[in-house]
Order: C-alpha cells, then structure tokens, then sequence
C-alpha cells in the first residue's frame, strides 16, 4: 500500500568523494532553485566550504554518519558567523556568535550546513509570509503559500535543494508546511532535543524538528541531534533510540484513534475527503480505526494563544536596542531609543502578540487568563494521554485546506483558528509526526500521527510502513 510518497534514503558517500566539490554543486543547485522560491535567507558559501574541506581530511574510520550530508537550517537556530535574524529587522544586522547545539552535533556528525533558511518573523505564524525578507513560495505551487512558520526549510526540502532541514516547531510550525509541500516532519516530545541556540518564541513549547522525504533520512538526523544538553535545563537524560533503524522496521499501526467525524467537519470537502481515504486506507492495511472527540477547539486554541503570547512577550523583552538588537536613536532620550527600537524592530504580528501577552500577565488578568489557559493545557495533554489507553497512536488532519494563493487575502484569526489542530500536540508535549497522505485537488495533503512520549521511533516504523 502507498499511502506517502518517498525518495530512497540519501546514499552513502563514496569514500574517494570531492566533498568540496559535491558541496559547491549542492550550492549551485540550490542558488539556482531558490530564484523562484527563496526558501534561503543566506546560503553560506564560505562556511559550507570551509566544513567541506576539513571533512574531507577527516580519515574514513572518522567519518560520522551525515558525513558529506548538505543541511539546511532555519534562522532562529544559531550558526556560528552566519546572519541570525528569525526573520526580524531588530536582528538584521545580527550574526551568531557560537552554534546551537543542534547545529554542532550535526558538524561533529560530519553534515555541511549550506544555509540558513526562511521564516515568519519570531516563527510567529503559519504562512512563512511575516519575515522581513519576504515570503517563501511552495515549490508544488510557486502562487501559494508554503505553510509555516518552517516554510523555508519545507521549500528547501520539498524544492530538491537538500535532501535534509531542521526547524523549529512551536505550534505546528514545521508540520504543517511538510504537510503543504508533501514532505515528512517531525516535532519531537518536549525536552528531546536542546533549545540552546535556538531563539526563544514560547519556550515551554519550542522544540527543534526535522523535514525529509523519508522517515529514514529523518530518523538518521534526529538521532544525531536528539539528547540531553547541559546548557538546556529541559532537555531530558534519555536513552536515545537509533532512530534511523526503527524507520527500517516498518510497522503497520494497529490501534489508531482518529479525529471524530464531528472534529473533522471543519475541514473543507476535498480535505475531509482526503482525511476518510486516509481512513481507508489504514483499515486496508490491518489498522483497527477508533473515533475520538478533540477537545474544544475554542479551549484549545485559547490556551495556546494565551501561553505563546505571554512567553513570547517575556522572551522578546530582550531585543530592546540596548542590550539586543538594532537600536533607533529617536529623541536622544533613552526612553525613547526603546520605543523606536522596538517600532522599527518588530512587525505587526509580532507586536501584537506582545501585546497581548504582556496583557494576560498583568495583575488582575493573570489569575483569571493565564491560570487558566495552564489549567487547560494540564487537561488537555491528561485527555490526550488518557486516549493512548485504546489505541498506539493518535491521527488527526494538519490542516483544514489546501495552502492557499500568496495573493489570497487572510482574515483576522483564519491562522489562528487553522492551528486548531497540530497545537493539541504542541500543548501537550507530545511527539507528532506530518505524513504525506495523496494529495487534494492537485494539492498535497498530510495527516498527523501523534504517539506517548518518548515514542519517535514508533511513529519512525509506522510512518516506513505507511510509505511502502
Ligand atoms: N502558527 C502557530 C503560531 O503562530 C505555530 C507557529 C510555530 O509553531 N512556530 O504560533
């Protein structure tokens, strides 16, 4: 059964290799697809270079297993001497001093990192759209949008420019766009990965994630860059599974607990369509399909919101001109040096979720909104595990249509609402994984398989077996 589509697994490089000059085509080939979809925000000729050539005189007993592998990586993960700017005027003119961590055990792995890759500002939103350089465009559809806020990675992915990209996934932000682009992506369980390097949106949230065309080549990254870190409290003391190897023992899911006919209602008619073939197509395969009501849209949507607002507005405290990012003079005054900063630095979204944040923590409104969008969250994830009792793993749509045209215009909380459901993971710290499942309309379209904690690689076996 095909239900996702898949390249075969990158191919080992030759020992005898030209990695410079593998590396310079890989370049080449991406400048040239990045005309018409500017998945890139900088392609670091230099620094790809210089990886190439120290990899290169690395002896083969050495090599680690990315060796010669070209990565793209979004720019809210530090690179170090690269432009690092999540997408925002206020870190323009910023460079990154050190790596992520996720970054340098992709080089200790042996991986070249070609460039850093688009972004909604702050990776706040889901169309890539907001960054300061403007939008990304879906390589199936240059006219529409890519889905984001990971959409620069996704581009690049999807485009043919690497084989392999990392993002960040708050909320839904790296599968969605896999969804849009027909792609794999993976937000792993929180505290799976280090945040270090990784400029915080809402960091009880944030989790780097990882595009592919395959589970394997997901896997293969996401074991390498998975585990605990000193310089992350949240990261967690687990064993990491080899997760490339479990993308190598495909397993049909069993017991699957799918979003009710009610929840999927929302879904535009050739989504809904998608989302019961996908159905089929389970049960053909030997999957026993339950039904299981989400929780309230309204509830879930509102709890997210009002926690990502209020740590991003903590978070972005920082960029005030003064002790980060780019400063505006104004009056002279330094009162007013921080308002211009910050009016120059920040886009609309960006300010308003500020905003809004700054509001639900204040006294008289923190008790009433912020107590109990947490208060959700805890009952949220607790309903979400309590369904894991019938069945291994959780399928739900990603989105509720196809991407739309980069010329449509948006209403006030579509996005919002769109999120509706990649957030149920994302609040309950869950693994998540985007599935290529056909296509709508010409479209691609993806599901969403969510496990327990901790269980990537299941959701690694059951996406290979979904995919032969
Ligand atoms: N669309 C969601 C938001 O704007 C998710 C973004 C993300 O995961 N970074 O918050």
């Amino acid at each position: 059964m095909t239900l996702a589509g898949g390249d075969p697994d990158i191919p080992l490089p030759a020992p005898d290799l030209d990695l410079p000059g593998a590396t310079a085509a890989a370049l080449d080939r991406a400048e040239a697809i990045d005309r018409d979809i500017h998945a890139f925000l900088h392609l670091d000729r230099d620094g790809a270079t210089a990886g190439a050539r120290r990899l290169e005189r690395q002896p083969p007993a050495a090599r680690g297993p990315l060796f010669g592998l070209p990565v793209a990586v979004k720019d809210n993960i530090a690179v170090r001497g690269v432009p690092s700017t999540s997408g925002s005027a206020v870190l323009g003119a910023y460079r990154a001093p050190y790596d992520a961590t996720v970054v340098e055990r992709l080089r200790a792995a042996g991986a070249v990192i070609l460039g850093t890759t688009n972004l909604d500002e702050f990776a706040m939103g889901s169309a890539t759209t907001s960054g300061f350089r403007g939008p990304t465009r879906n390589p199936v559809d240059p006219e529409r949008i890519v889905g984001g806020s990971s959409g620069g990675p996704a581009a690049a992915v999807a485009s043919g420019a690497v084989p392999v990209a990392l993002g960040t996934d708050t909320g839904g932000s790296v599968r969605l766009p896999a969804a849009h682009t027909g792609i794999f992506g993976i937000r792993p369980t929180y505290g799976r990965i280090s945040r270090f390097g990784i400029t915080a949106y809402a960091s009880s949230f944030d989790q780097v994630g990882c595009l592919a065309t395959n589970p394997t080549d997901l896997g293969r990254v996401l074991s390498v860059i998975s585990g605990a870190d000193p310089r992350d409290a949240t990261s967690v003391d687990r064993e990491v599974p080899d997760f490339a190897a479990a993308a190598a023992r495909p397993a049909f899911p069993r017991n699957v607990m799918a979003a009710s006919e009610e929840d999927i209602a929302i879904l535009d008619p050739p989504s809904r369509a998608a989302f019961s073939r996908t159905l089929r197509r389970f049960e053909a395969g030997g999957a026993t399909i339950q039904r299981f009501r989400l929780p309230e849209a309204v509830t879930t949507i509102s709890a997210y919101y009002v926690l990502v607002c209020a740590e991003a507005s903590s978070n972005l405290a920082r960029f005030d001109g003064m002790r980060y990012g780019s400063r505006v003079e104004g009056d002279g005054t330094l009162a007013e040096a921080f308002r211009a900063s910050r009016t120059a630095g920040f886009g609309d979204e960006v300010r308003l979720r500020i905003l809004l944040g700054t509001t639900v923590l204040s006294q008289g409104y923190r008790d009433a909104i912020y107590a109990a969008a947490t208060a959700a969250r805890k009952a949220i994830r607790n309903r979400l595990l309590g369904h894991f009792d019938q069945g291994d793993f959780l399928l739900i749509p990603i989105a509720r249509t196809a991407p739309r045209r980069l010329s449509d215009p948006v209403e006030a909380g579509e996005d919002y609402d769109g999120d509706r459901f990649t957030i149920l993971a994302s609040l309950a710290g869950l693994p998540a994984l985007a599935i290529p499942a056909g296509e709508r309309e010409g479209l691609p379209f993806g599901v969403e398989l969510i496990a327990p904690p901790w269980e990537e690689a299941a959701l690694l076996s059951a996406a290979a077996a979904l995919a032969d």
